[in-house]
């Protein structure tokens, strides 16, 4: 199987107001659970390894022969990219695509403007190169993500409109008020940012932190051209809540065996949700 990129699938999401859920992974078992999901829904997929679990999860060429291998044994036929999320340099994003990612995501929003533009434009030469698909951001997302902690910074049109046009990315995260993690009361996004940005950007947005955001902004977000729609920590609920729940109720279980069958069918019911509402 081959893996495609943001560019064979986020351009007609935009189009017919859908989005395309990144879910990130953080094992085997969030892998089977949302390649299930989407075949079951007939809907593509954006698998997402962020670059600081790459190596727990075996690194990056282990990532993508893993994902190639579950999809063939499970007879995947939905479109999948397999997406670094959070890149943290040029050349983590370079390993990503030399193993076979087929996107990846340059983060410099904790960098100065020039510099975050310089590597990303960096990133999207050598990507392109390699038939690869780039995502830019700009501002900050709240909360944390894996050790990246920050105050919600809403990212400048200015700024937006540079990184796009210098650094010839294909998709934009732009920080409108999204946080990493859970929310802490009630979610509020920019949405009079948001579509100022929208309409002078014209490439598809990414919207970052969207677990545990309402139904219905999350809906707003997609009329505004968010076409890619991250789900991570949703997920990692499901797996934590659901592991405590059964070693409480079951104090005797030890076998990891017999916990997956349970951990990996509450995944993917929560992925299946998830795509429900982003399909439109
Ligand atoms: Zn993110």
């Amino acid at each position: 199987m081959e893996f495609i990129t943001l560019n064979g699938i986020l351009p007609s999401a935009v189009r017919e107001k859908r989005a395309i859920p990144q879910f990130n992974i953080n094992g085997v078992i969030w892998l089977q659970a949302v390649l299930e999901a989407a075949q079951e829904e007939n809907y593509p997929i954006i698998i997402g390894a962020t670059d600081r679990v790459v190596d727990k999860l075996g690194g990056f060429k282990f990532i993508v022969s893993m994902v190639k291998d579950v999809a063939n044994q499970k007879k995947i036929t939905i479109p999948i990219v397999l997406h670094l999320d959070h890149g943290q340099s040029f050349e983590r994003c370079k390993e990503a695509i030399d193993a076979g990612f087929s996107s990846v995501m340059f983060d410099g929003s904790k960098l100065f403007i020039d510099e975050n533009i310089a590597i990303t434009k960096k990133v999207s030469e050598y990507a392109r190169k390699k038939g690869v698909s780039v995502e830019g951001e700009i501002g900050t997302v709240g909360g944390n993500e894996d050790g990246i902690a920050g105050e919600i910074k809403y990212a400048s049109k200015n700024e937006c409109l540079r990184l796009v046009n210098e650094a010839n990315i294909d998709a934009l995260a732009a920080a409108l008020g999204s946080v990493h993690g859970e929310y802490k009361g009630e979610p509020n996004l920019g949405f009079k940012e948001m579509k100022e940005i929208s309409d002078v950007v014209k490439i598809p947005l990414v919207l970052h932190g969207a677990s545990g955001l309402p139904d219905k902004q999350i809906r707003k977000a997609i009329e505004l051209g968010h076409s890619k729609i991250n789900i991570n920590t949703e997920l990692n609920q499901v797996w934590a809540y659901t592991l405590k729940d059964i070693f409480q109720n079951n104090p005797t279980i030890s076998l990891p065996q017999d916990v997956f069958d349970i951990v990996r069918s509450k995944i993917k019911l929560s992925a299946q949700e998830k795509i429900k509402l982003f399909k439109n």
